[in-house]
């Protein structure tokens, strides 16, 4: 082999590896995109273009009643009853407090459509209303830290479909990130605000 062709030959491949080793580098050290939450008064809107697609999540627990247990990781002997747990000024809570890292992903509980995507400054901070197909109840999601890239009033969603990310937004600790999950029947033409609270934790923890 003529020396020049060696000389070349080494730059090409010298040139390659130097390259594809900065490449490595820099994706190592530069974070992955995150959906963008934008607010404008109370309502809550995710630029889609700016997001990773939809994902479905692996580790989906479904209960004895067909629901997904709506945080990944979480399984039934995780959960604890807090629904007649009492909350300011004699309110009942009417909801379960799931507990999780913040960021862990929050998945569609049932097949449903997105009713409402609603910001609640003092009270469940980032939420969605997802009603069932059939349609005579509402699955509520609070506390959320951000949608699910291109999440919109109106999608229809899959059970076990990442539709949101867990957080403490509105009156949650910022110690204690959790989801606070209710599940509504909604008798006919009532609206997302509307419906009479069940207990999730025995349909969700099978007992
Ligand atoms: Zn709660």
């Amino acid at each position: 082999m003529p020396k020049y062709a060696a000389t070349a030959l080494f730059t090409a491949v010298f040139t390659a590896v130097v390259v594809s080793a900065f490449w490595i580098w820099f994706y190592s050290i530069v974070p992955e995109p995150r959906a963008e939450v934008v607010r404008s008064g109370t309502i809550v809107a995710v630029k889609p273009e700016k997001s990773p697609p939809v994902e479905v999540a692996q580790q989906v627990v479904v209960t004895p009643a067909g629901l997904a247990i709506p945080v990944v990781g979480v399984k039934a002997t995780d959960l604890v009853d807090t629904y007649d747990a009492a909350r300011g000024s004699g309110r009942r809570h009417d909801a379960i407090d799931i507990m999780a890292a913040e960021g862990t992903p929050v998945i569609a509980a049932a097949d449903g459509t997105i009713e409402k995507l609603f910001f609640s400054n003092g009270g469940g901070g980032i939420t969605i209303y997802e009603r069932s197909t059939d349609p005579k109840w509402m699955y509520y999601y609070a506390h959320l830290s951000a949608y699910a890239p291109g999440l919109a009033e109106g999608q229809q969603v899959k059970r076990g479909q990442v539709i949101a990310r867990v957080g403490h937004t509105g009156d949650a600790s910022p110690s204690a990130p959790h989801l606070h999950f209710a599940i509504n029947a909604m008798a006919q033409g009532e609206r997302w605000w509307q419906g009479t609270a069940i207990n999730p934790y025995p349909v969700l923890a099978g007992k």
